[in-house]
């Protein structure tokens, strides 16, 4: 008996050092890790970090648009983020005469600084635990539908309170699958500012090939103001607009980073599943995973092969591709590490060790007996589901004439009526004139005959539509290069009856004369009858997978709130979903592999070693170049005099993060969270700290390319920069 207290001590033991790099905490309940952090370096408070009483660090964290992170680093609302981040906006405000995107862009007074319509950023005000009132009227009598219709009634009631007391918005968020709920009022400032950005040969440094990898050597920052109206409050653009005036920033420190230093991060975290059973993750890994990556990387490859080519399709096409490339490199990242440290495996023994704690007590035999058994059959339909939905979705919408003008011509106006072909007509051309300004047709027909081949050669036959399966080989889809024979034929067929879709001069012509009766005759055409048979597919089984995820999600709920009574000694963090989270860890290298051991940080001389004149993506500024032949690192350098780029720490991070300020034990910035390392993407899975970094872009590197390589000696002097 004593001997085993003291294995479940040792094991509680090693289980909290273990964890002490997850975790993705809400910052409302930072207290309850105050001393772990403090045990790690950090020397300020939670309250410090995250306070409703008082200004705090969290006044200086945003969401940046609609996806990433932001810091605010000057008294006058200058904002630090990403160059991916930024990435999109900086592509709209480039053309072939100022390309800003290649060759960067530095608004060297306010004058110059560039609007941005469309981009906001928004503050937390605070946020509240509003688990009782949502839930109020719930009980264990009340069906799935009630629960719905009460939480959602609930939570208007509560948000329309705030709101018409307030200048503030609220947003209420169900946190462990709806066993909590909370609300996050918050504040979006409209009128952003374009200030700077490097070319993209520091910015995106390594491209592609870099993405996901360490050791790395990307610039990946862009600077942005906020602006407001006279009184500081948030306001459409106008020129009247004055720069922000916050409470609080981020000094930034110069002092330097070194292993095992505390690091914290603050930011956004957009979404994990950490609660996912054995068999969502197997699907994750070996369905839904493989088939996105091969159907990407039919696309990526047509797209470089032309972006190579032409200066002018690679600015047409690189956001294009580097949102595509994102997940294509993550996922197979996600895949591996799933493989290497045998997840599913792993989950399948929390499962049983679950099953056999709920039967050793007959109560929660009764309650919970077939948790697991029914989520399994779920699972089971879902698989499918996932299957079919991942082969269409990546499929057919990876050809973008079919996502971008088939799509909404034959939604809004063949299967309309009149009444919506005169309503909608106009808006079609306008989308496709835009459309058309980043579209080059040669790539898309590869995209075309290369994914609808890989589609129709590798589903089953039973799961493709009667009416599609003329298109597969003759061995009923077996025969590769007779699918794709059929694909071109179908694209060139296209070109001649209904060159309006493939034909970029012919659709504006065409779709101004047309009437509603002609469009209509349309709707047998070849590839509408395609693009219809596919998508109804898609639309069934997406909704039927829907159903799925809610039927899974409700079981969640139950096996969520049965684990924290299982291990009511462990402290739970919520999966992330993009609110506003606090990760620390330490500064570490890592070894990926027998015999690889990675240093933690990467310098300047690791730029100029990959340098590649003949690849786009290592190309060295000539400027940069000279800097370093020079060493004009000035108070940049370590204390070895060489120039930090980025580094690695334990911070369990993911989407959404990126751009987040990584602080260090004194609450200075030291770096702009940008990646995680590829060995360990499947953190949004499993989280484990002997593969699991995030990369963080070190801070003197980043006023060293503002400073030195910029000379915007304006932005130098708006910053606080400290020693420590
Ligand atoms: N690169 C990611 C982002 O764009 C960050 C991450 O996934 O670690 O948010």
């Amino acid at each position: 008996m004593r001997k085993s207290l003291l294995l479940t001590l040792l094991i509680a033991t090693i289980f909290s050092i273990a964890r002490a790099d997850e975790g993705m905490w809400l910052p409302l309940f930072l207290k309850y890790n105050e001393a772990e952090m403090q045990s790690l370096g950090f020397k300020l408070t939670a309250e410090d970090v995250y306070s409703v009483n008082h200004h705090s660090m969290k006044d200086a964290v945003m969401l940046f648009g609609g996806g990433c992170t932001g810091e605010l680093i000057s008294s006058q609302g200058l904002v630090l983020t990403n160059h991916h981040c930024g990435y999109s906006n900086v592509q709209a405000h480039s053309t072939m005469e100022h390309n800003y995107l290649q060759d960067g862009f530095w608004a060297k007074t306010m004058a110059e600084e560039i609007p941005t319509p469309g981009l906001t950023v928004t503050f937390l005000i605070y946020m509240e635990d509003v688990t009782r009132q949502v839930l109020k009227d719930v009980n264990s009598n009340t069906g799935e539908k009630e629960r719905q219709e009460l939480v959602k009634r609930n939570s208007e009631t509560i948000i329309a309170k705030l709101e018409s007391t307030t200048p503030f918005k609220a947003a209420i968020k169900p946190f462990y699958y709806g066993n909590q709920y909370f609300m996050f009022v918050t504040q979006t400032y409209r009128d952003v500012r374009l200030v700077g950005v490097p070319p993209e040969s520091i910015g995106k440094f390594g491209g592609d090939s870099d993405n996901w990898m360490w050791p790395r050597h990307t610039g990946d920052f862009s600077l942005w103001r906020i602006y407001t109206d006279k009184n500081g409050q948030p306001a459409d653009y106008s020129p009247d607009n004055v720069p922000m005036k916050p409470a609080k920033w981020f000094p930034i420190s110069i002092g330097g980073v070194n292993e095992e230093d505390f690091t914290l991060v603050f930011g956004y975290p957009g979404t994990t599943h950490q609660f996912y059973l054995s068999d969502a993750v197997d699907i994750v890994a070996n369905v839904q995973n493989p088939i996105a990556i091969q159907a990407r990387t039919i696309r990526l490859d047509a797209m470089k092969r032309y972006m190579n080519q032409d200066p002018r399709i690679r600015l047409m096409y690189s956001a294009k591709a580097n949102s595509i490339s994102n997940g294509w490199k993550k996922w197979q990242g996600e895949s591996k590490g799933i493989r290497e440290c045998n997840v599913v495996e792993k989950k399948q023994k929390e499962e049983q060790d679950f099953i056999r704690w709920v039967n050793a007590d007959p109560t929660l035999k009764d309650e919970l007996g077939n948790l697991i058994p029914e989520m399994r059959s779920l699972y089971k339909d879902y698989r499918s589901q996932v299957q079919t939905t991942t082969y269409i979705s990546e499929c057919l919408f990876g050809v973008e004439m079919i996502q971008k003008v088939v799509h909404p011509f034959v939604r809004t106006l063949v299967q309309g009526d009149e009444a919506s072909f005169a309503a909608n007509r106009d808006k079609i051309i306008a989308n496709y004139q835009k459309f058309c300004e980043s579209y080059y047709q040669p790539i898309d027909k590869e995209c075309f005959v290369n994914l609808l081949t890989y589609y129709f050669t590798s589903q089953d036959i039973s799961q493709i539509p009667t009416a599609l399966q003329k298109y597969c080989g003759g061995d009923l889809c077996g025969a590769e290069s007779e699918v794709k024979a059929k694909m071109e034929q179908l694209w060139e067929k296209m070109s001649t009856t209904a060159p309006y879709f493939t034909d970029q001069t012919k659709f504006v012509d065409y779709l101004s004369k047309a009437n509603y009766k002609k469009v209509a005759k349309l709707a047998n055409s070849e590839i509408v009858t395609l693009y219809n048979e596919l998508f109804k597919v898609y639309v069934d089984t997406y909704s039927k997978s829907r159903e799925t995820e809610k039927e899974l999600d409700k079981h969640y709920r139950d096996y969520v709130n049965a684990l924290m009574s299982k291990e009511s000694d462990k402290v739970f963090y919520p999966d992330a979903n993009l609110t506003l989270r606090v990760t620390y860890g330490q500064v570490s290298g890592f070894s990926p592999a027998d015999g690889v051991q990675y240093a933690h940080y990467t310098t300047l001389d690791g730029i100029i070693a990959k340098e590649d004149p003949d690849v786009y993506d290592y190309k060295v500024d000539p400027k940069l170049k000279q800097l370093w032949e020079k060493k004009d690192y000035g108070r940049y350098a370590n204390s070895k005099g060489e120039l930090p780029v980025a580094f690695i720490a334990s911070n369990h991070t993911t989407g959404g993060n990126s751009g987040s300020p990584v602080i260090n034990a004194n609450g200075h910035l030291i770096g702009t969270n940008f990646d995680r390392v590829w060995e360990g993407t499947m953190s949004d899975i499993n989280y484990d700290v002997s593969r699991c970094r995030n990369i963080s872009l070190d801070a003197r590197y980043f006023l060293f390319i503002v400073d030195k390589f910029a000379g915007a000696q304006n932005l130098i002097d708006e910053m606080t920069i400290v020693e420590d």
